[in-house]
């Protein structure tokens, strides 16, 4: 059959509209389909925040991805020193054997790895062989400044701790004002050792035959003061020491009666933590129980 001209013309343009539009449902079809997916995977991936949109809580975080961490106690049912090892098993990846050098260290100034504070850094050993390994560890601290004094550092959670006490009462430092009581570097800590002591002591404590120097100075790369964590105080009362205890910092090296440490802990925690009391001149001693 033969179609006049015009006629095939306009079939000619009607099929291309026809095609125009198809395209363009199908160009629509596709993009919402895809949008659908999009949308989809949104609200499955936001799902988990949706809960803390909903309240006013903040801060907001994917919960989804946390592990519970609630705050750790040692088991009641142990007995003291496996409450204490539990306890620091948490923050220091091998525990030293009885009768080696680090165990006697650990016994000594190994209180402060019983803390749980997230903000507080440990070494993961209880001595430090040289002035780099020191400031490679001391680099990852966080730090705060001790009020009212010059240049006295403590890791911030300890400061911010030791500054409530100081309001409370009047503390002073051991020295007065300087850093030498508080943070020390590797080589501040080599010489007070050698103030005090030499080579030969050395050897003995290392073997085991002599701890009571331990109480006196700590040897090269062993002190607290590296890790952030101490601070040599001068103490006259027992409001002083009150104000210490209620915000988590104790003596607890024997006989080192200006020396004080950061537990983080109440004293009330001290003994399910494992720790001794124990009391030398008047002075009451948190000792480990190692
Ligand atoms: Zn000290």
């Amino acid at each position: 059959m033969k179609l006049p001209l015009m006629k095939k013309k306009n079939l000619t343009r009607v099929i291309r509209k026809a095609t125009f539009i198809s395209i363009v449902i199908l160009m629509i079809f596709v993009l919402v389909a895809s949008n659908e997916i999009t949308h989809n995977q949104l609200a499955r991936t936001a799902q988990p925040l949706n809960g803390c949109l909903s309240t006013d809580s903040l801060p907001c975080r994917d919960t989804s991805k946390e592990t519970i961490s609630e705050p750790f106690l040692p088991n009641p049912e142990l007995n003291e020193q496996q409450r204490f090892l539990s306890a620091i098993a948490r923050k220091l990846p091998t525990i030293p054997q009885p009768g080696t050098y680090e165990y006697t260290l650990l016994r000594t100034y190994g209180a402060v790895f019983v803390n749980q504070d997230v903000g507080i850094k440990l070494p993961q050993k209880d001595i430090f062989a040289n002035e780099q390994e020191t400031k490679e560890f001391q680099a990852t601290l966080i730090m705060g400044h001790v009020d009212g004094t010059n240049d006295c550092y403590l890791q911030k959670s300890a400061a911010d701790a030791l500054n409530k006490a100081r309001i409370q009462q009047h503390i002073p430092l051991k020295s007065g004002y300087g850093s030498g009581d508080c943070t020390r570097t590797f080589n501040t800590n080599l010489i007070f050792w050698h103030k005090y002591a030499n080579n030969q002591i050395l050897a003995k404590v290392q073997q085991g035959r002599e701890t009571k120097i331990l109480g006196l100075v700590a040897p090269p790369g062993t002190s607290q003061h590296l890790w952030g964590l101490a601070i040599d105080l001068r103490i006259s009362n027992q409001e002083q020491r009150k104000a210490l205890n209620q915000n988590g910092w104790f003596q607890t090296v024997e006989n080192d009666v200006p020396h004080w440490t950061y537990v983080g802990l109440s004293e009330e925690n001290l003994p399910l933590f494992g720790f001794k009391k124990q009391a030398i001149r008047g002075i009451n001693y948190w000792l480990t129980p190692l």
